[in-house]
């Protein structure tokens, strides 16, 4: 019998014509090629530009303090963790930074996890399963979407901070055994912040497991910056918090706070804790100082917030009029090509913005994401401000008027 090889194209061909398809619709990435970073300041391929697109929101990854404290920690423990936390890759210093963290949240406990990604994927995956149900807002962070797939529960997924039709999904979900109800505190691609109130009274009215991602709210928002859901009255009706160490602390990792009983599942139960290899003790102890800075270091937390009310004044003057509640602020611009088209413009002035397009944000809301650091300066305004007013997409919503600031 002669077999019939035509009928398969070669793996690689399909790779091929895959990643030619995305250049063609403009969804073609590449990793920049950065050779320093100083400030606020970094260079791509040989050209110093003024980065408004990090997460590290208070620059404490570059904070004196905290990088004497991780290369004494280096000196002493060593590079890497040498095992799973459950193995021999634990360590005082990582048990230190759990109590740190579930008392800043103000929850009984916490568990690290190597990112943050990990610990959306961790929690949902371990305490949902195939006879429950997750209940999220449609902007979630894909770790918290990855997360709810590989659980094998149910997903339902409510319109943007749209709590109406939150409660309506949540009416007909009493054939579930858990109602898991999951949403970020700030919008990662949005820079909104969701209505926690609002999100707790449906937990306890339809008796859900809540989760909240507080992933860009450390640093940022609550008391002494510790993060928007870190007040105690909010914090005692959610029953886990995740947050990442890698944005506004300035180091890497991610954590899950919880009950007593919440963190011991995850550590029984929880994959991505289980399986990965753990944080090295170094970056523990960075972030222990990274919290201290911010718990301390007020007028740091000032300056974040100087620029970002600093920025809104820019869009405000290019009349692109901003309802800005958070460092994270888009400026919608429509089409792949428009969004890839600013960011160019912006960077031929020194200013780095990313394009942000689909699959991270829905079709036709390809946009800039401008995030603001405690690190940026005067002359880096100046620079902003003018980059900015020579994009002619700017240009032509300043003349009809359009509010594009979401
Ligand atoms: C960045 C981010 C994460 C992942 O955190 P990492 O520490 O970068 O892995 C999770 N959730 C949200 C909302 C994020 O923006």
């Amino acid at each position: 019998m002669e077999t019939n090889t035509q009928s398969f194209s070669s793996w690689n061909d399909q790779i091929l014509s895959e990643l030619l398809s995305a250049r063609e619709r403009e969804r073609f990435r590449k990793i920049p090629n950065i050779e320093y970073r100083r400030g606020a300041r970094l260079a791509i391929d040989g050209r110093e530009v003024i980065s408004f697109c990090g997460n590290d929101y208070l620059g404490l990854s570059q904070h004196e303090e905290v990088k004497r404290t991780f290369q004494e920690a280096a000196k002493q423990h060593g590079v890497g963790s040498g095992a799973a936390r459950l193995i021999m890759g634990s360590s005082s210093i990582h048990q230190a930074l759990e109590t740190k963290l579930a008392e800043i949240k103000n929850k009984e406990k916490s568990v690290l996890y190597s990112t943050g990604y990990l610990a959306n994927v961790g929690v949902l995956s371990a305490l949902a399963g195939r006879d429950d149900v997750i209940v999220m807002d449609k902007l979630c962070h894909a770790s918290i979407i990855d997360g709810a797939r590989l659980s094998g529960a149910t997903v339902r997924v409510f319109p943007h901070l749209n709590y109406s039709t939150c409660e309506a999904i949540l009416k007909n979900t009493s054939r579930f055994r858990r109602r898991l109800l999951v949403s970020e505190t700030v919008f990662s691609m949005d820079g909104d912040v969701a209505n926690l109130e609002e999100l707790i009274r449906l937990k306890q009215q339809y008796d859900c497991l809540f989760v909240v991602d507080d992933a860009h709210g450390l640093g940022v928002l609550g008391p002494k910056g510790m993060g928007a859901a870190a007040d105690k009255n909010i914090a005692e009706k959610v029953d886990a918090v995740v947050g990442t160490l890698s944005k506004g602390l300035g180091c890497i990792g991610g954590f899950v706070a919880g009950s007593e009983a919440i963190v011991e599942y995850l550590v029984n139960f929880s994959r991505p804790f289980i399986f990965a290899t753990s944080l090295p003790p170094a970056v523990c102890q960075a972030a222990l100082a990274a919290l201290e800075v911010l718990e301390k270091d007020e007028p740091l937390r000032n300056r974040l917030w100087a620029n970002v009310h600093r920025s809104a004044g820019i869009l405000e003057t290019l009349g692109v009029g901003a309802n800005v509640l958070t460092p994270i602020i888009p400026i919608i611009l429509g089409s792949e090509k428009a969004a890839l088209e600013a960011s160019q413009g912006l960077y031929e002035k020194g200013v780095l913005i990313s394009a942000i397009r689909p699959p991270t944000v829905p079709a036709n809301t390809s946009r800039l994401r401008l995030t603001l650091s405690a690190l940026h300066t005067d002359a880096d305004f100046l620079t902003l401000e003018s980059a900015l007013s020579c994009l002619p997409e700017i240009k032509a919503k300043e003349k009809i008027g359009e509010n594009f600031v979401k």
